[in-house]
């Protein structure tokens, strides 16, 4: 081991060395402990032996390039995640359930500047890419419930929109609101307003479809975007809400809370813009809360 080799068995990043055949030559300290393969096992042998997931058009044509032309190759992690498939640090587990890299390949020459192998840098980037996750999810949802924001709603809201004009399909809204809610807060205290809102949202997030968007709209007033729904499926969904929330419980500070919500609901159609969407379902809203609460008033 030459003098520059040793400072690769402490850095921070994992580094290979393969022949032109993709042969392991060189594995560093990093490598082993991610992997759990020792040096002396692997080297010689050939890489995608241990690491058939790396046997990818986009990875083999990416080691041809630096043997045959000497070109560097990035597998940046916005777009690949990860080549080596390494188990996340601990504290990462829950948002990644592997270890998220960047990483370069280029060409090694000899002294007449012939190609005679491959380095492989990896870096494990999971740190940065949970910080970035977390902040495109505070982006787009509300701290307290954990649904969608207002704000993120909107920008759904008018793609749907662009979508259905353009293909015609069919889009509802469903819009509610808790009843009282003001009591909730004087009887029992904010705290417990609080537990009644995140129950709430996430009763109904549990009801809803993977395509379908929930967005805390207001204080306590809640938007449902369905795409591909119409109206009568819309407003049957709606009453499934009204009866869930109904018999929901909110354990909070020795009392079992109990809600009620009103619901309006509207569609799209002809040459409606999409304000118009929210606006009649707000009016929808409007007319359940005069019609003694509880229950679903469809504007179509
Ligand atoms: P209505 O049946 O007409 O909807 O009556 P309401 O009492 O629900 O409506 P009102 O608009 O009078 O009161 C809404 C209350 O919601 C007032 C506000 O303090 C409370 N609120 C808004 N956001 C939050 C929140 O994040 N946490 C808690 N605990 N309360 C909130
Ligand atoms: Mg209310
Ligand atoms: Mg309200």
């Amino acid at each position: 081991m030459n003098e520059i080799s040793q400072i690769f068995e402490i850095v921070n990043f994992g580094l290979v060395i393969l022949d032109n055949e993709l042969n392991v030559k060189h594995w560093n300290q990093w490598m082993a402990r991610h992997s759990g393969i020792e040096a002396d096992r692997i080297t010689g042998a050939f890489l995608l032996d241990f690491f058939p997931e790396l046997n990818t058009p986009r990875f083999l044509r990416s080691c041809k390039m630096v043997i045959a032309f000497g070109n560097f190759s990035f597998f940046s992690q916005k777009l690949h995640h990860f080549l080596f498939p390494f188990k996340p640090d601990g504290s990462f587990k829950s948002m990644f359930e592997y270890m998220q890299q960047n990483c370069t390949l280029g060409p090694l020459r000899n002294d007449l500047n012939a190609i005679t192998g491959i380095f492989l840098i990896v870096q494990d980037v999971t740190e940065l890419a949970s910080y970035e996750q977390k902040l495109v999810e505070m982006n787009m949802k509300d701290g307290l419930t954990g649904i969608y924001n207002r704000r993120f709603f909107q920008t759904r809201l008018s793609e749907e929109y662009e979508r259905h004009t353009r293909y015609a399909g069919m889009l509802s809204l469903i819009m509610f609101d808790i009843d009282f809610f003001k009591n909730v807060n004087d009887n029992y205290g904010h705290q417990c307003g609080d537990s009644v809102l995140k129950s709430v949202a996430a009763k109904i997030g549990s009801i809803i479809r993977k395509t379908d968007y929930l967005a805390r709209y207001g204080g306590e007033e809640f938007c449902c975007l369905l795409p591909q729904t119409d109206l009568a499926a819309a407003r049957r969904l709606a009453e499934r809400f009204r009866l869930h929330i109904e018999a929901l419980m909110t354990p909070c500070q020795g009392h079992d809370i109990n809600v009620t919500i009103s619901l309006g609901v509207s569609g799209l159609h002809g040459e409606d813009s999409e304000e118009m969407l929210l606006k009649r379902a707000d009016q929808a809203l409007y007319d359940a809360k005069n019609s003694g609460r509880n229950c679903t008033v469809v504007m179509p």
